[in-house]
């Protein structure tokens, strides 16, 4: 059935998971795909995290079951929503292009583990959601292990990430007394363990038990209703404005692993998520349901296979259809180029691909045309999306051509690869060496090897180790300040950036010297 685009538009929710490493992210991924139909096997993601299959078994998979799990993209239909998840690798893999992932999203969940709260990599992440101020879920998993107080997890919420919370449910006990979930929002209790069909309890007008049931006297559910009241009385106030502009979060809680929870906070994640919304451009807002068709690239994937040194150019539509073999403009360079060689995340029927709109990614081929935050359209306008925002690198190294011979190769291959968006590169004031800067060892990692396999130069890299980078406000500095605890650079642009030994230096340092505006263009607002 021909549906027109809006209504398109309108079933999309595109969202990523944020979590540090172990918190469950796989999991809940894969719970989700399976309230959705996507797989049929639990541990299907799992395997393909840990390696179980060959590359050539995912294929067939994925033609079975018209989903592409090996891919950044996961996609599932759910009570006439359409569902995109997007990866945001971690652990070694953890990249700029993991932050670049949560520009293409309208909304964000994260996972937290119950006991060990907000940790390193959720901030982070976190940071870059607050930056474009879309809706954040929040999931507490394991709460089938002992945990943390509920309470101090809210907390926790406030002072580290200084964000406000909603919980929509509360958890009856935890650990081994785990019994289940008091479900504010539904008006209901939903039971752990539930031996019936149906492990939904109806609460009364006063949001309680009717006396007789067996929890009605437990001790655990008197406490859940103490709580309960607390949160009514001296929490926040449920405010869908807040949650849409991401000041407020609601707050879940589960078990991945035993899929408790997980389609509650779906059904409840799907009322409040965000459709497709107008975004940015140099020509006003682009409203994802107009005719013109346009998306900006927000990561490329280097093929690391030395046979195959095509690129896939990851997609993100914001306006119109796609159609395959279309032809559009490059925004940047206004060459005109035909989409034919489009890959798409989902099943390779037609339908299907014809239905790509706002929301939705697919992938480019790319043998080279494409830089991270190109915009593409069929607008004569040629209009570009508002340039992705800069991400604060952490670590550095020190990089030279092993070969002096072949410096041309090495500055044209640097050039190429800073302006593509696969590293960032900063100059010392007064030797002018080549540091690179990363979020993540793996940037190092591609940047070695395609500079050998595309530049045909061997590089040698130096570590200098992590730094805390703050920009400088102002275009003037005085060079002598540059020290080994806090060494002096300049970014792509020219803009000086001081590259402090850790918090310590940096704190010294702006206590010297109150004059000088640092800023992370990372930090919260
Ligand atoms: P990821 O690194 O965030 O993708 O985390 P995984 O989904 O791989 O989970 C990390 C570990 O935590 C695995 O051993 C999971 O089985 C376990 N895990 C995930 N969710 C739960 C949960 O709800 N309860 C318990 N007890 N373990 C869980």
């Amino acid at each position: 059935m021909k549906t027109s685009v809006k209504d398109e538009v309108q079933s999309r929710r595109t969202f990523a998971i944020i979590s540090h490493p172990d918190a469950g992210k796989t999991t809940l991924t894969e719970k989700l795909l399976l309230f959705g139909g996507a797989i049929r096997d639990a541990g299907t993601v799992k395997a393909r995290k840990t390696g179980k299959y060959a590359t050539s078994d995912w294929m067939e998979i994925e033609k079975q079951r018209g989903i592409s799990v090996t891919s950044s993209v996961m996609q599932f239909d759910y009570e006439g929503f359409r569902v995109n998840i997007l990866d945001t690798p971690g652990h070694q893999d953890f990249s700029e292009d993991t932050y670049r992932t949560l520009t293409a999203v309208d909304s964000a969940v994260m996972i937290v583990d119950s006991a060990k709260g907000i940790e390193d990599q959720t901030i982070k992440l976190f940071k870059v959601c607050r930056m474009r101020g879309i809706p954040i879920f929040t999931f507490i998993n394991k709460m089938d292990r002992q945990g943390k107080p509920p309470l101090d997890l809210l907390a926790e919420l406030e002072e580290v990430l200084g964000i406000e919370s909603y919980p929509m449910n509360w958890p009856i006990g935890m650990g081994k007394d785990f019994m289940g979930i008091y479900d504010r929002y539904f008006n209901r209790v939903e039971l752990f363990k539930d031996e019936s069909d149906n492990p939904y309890i109806p609460l009364n007008e006063d949001g309680e038990l009717e006396a007789g049931h067996e929890l009605a006297d437990s001790q655990l559910y008197e406490q859940t209703l103490e709580e309960i009241m607390l949160l009514s009385e001296a929490g926040n106030e449920f405010s869908e404005e807040r949650i849409a502009n991401g000041t407020l979060t609601p707050v879940f809680f589960g078990s991945a692993l035993t899929a408790f929870g997980v389609q509650t906070f779906l059904d409840t994640y799907l009322k409040f998520a965000p459709e497709p919304q107008p975004r940015n451009s140099t020509s006003g807002e682009i409203n994802p349901v107009s005719e013109d068709f346009s998306g900006f690239i927000f990561k490329i994937q280097a093929n690391m296979n030395p046979k195959h040194r095509d690129r896939i150019a990851f997609l993100r539509i914001c306006s119109g259809q796609f159609e395959r073999g279309m032809t559009v403009f490059q925004s940047r360079t206004g060459k005109q180029i035909n989409l034919s060689q489009s890959t798409q995340f989902l099943a390779d029927d037609r339908n299907t691909v014809n239905e790509a709109v706002s929301g939705d990614i697919i992938g480019l081929y790319d043998t080279g045309n494409y830089q991270i935050g190109d915009t593409i359209t069929t607008s004569k306008d040629m209009f570009q999306f508002e340039r992705l925002p800069q991400f604060t690198p952490e670590m550095f190294v020190r990089v030279t051509a092993k070969n002096v011979m072949k410096q041309k190769h090495f500055h044209k291959g640097i050039q190429q690869l800073v302006q593509e968006g696969a590293i960032q590169l900063f100059k010392t004031v007064r030797m002018e060496e080549y540091l690179l800067g990363a979020v993540g060892q793996l940037q190092f990692e591609v940047f070695e090897h395609r500079m050998k396999n595309e530049y045909n130069v061997d590089v040698l890299m130096e570590r200098v180790g992590t730094k805390v980078v703050r920009w400088v406000e102002d275009d003037k500095v005085d060079e002598n300040l540059s020290n080994s605890r806090s060494l002096l650079v300049k970014d792509r642009f020219d803009k000086y950036v001081f590259l402090f030994e850790n918090e310590f230096a940096l704190r010294w340092f702006t206590d010297k010297n109150p004059d000088i505006i640092l800023y992370n263009p990372m930090d919260m607002k």
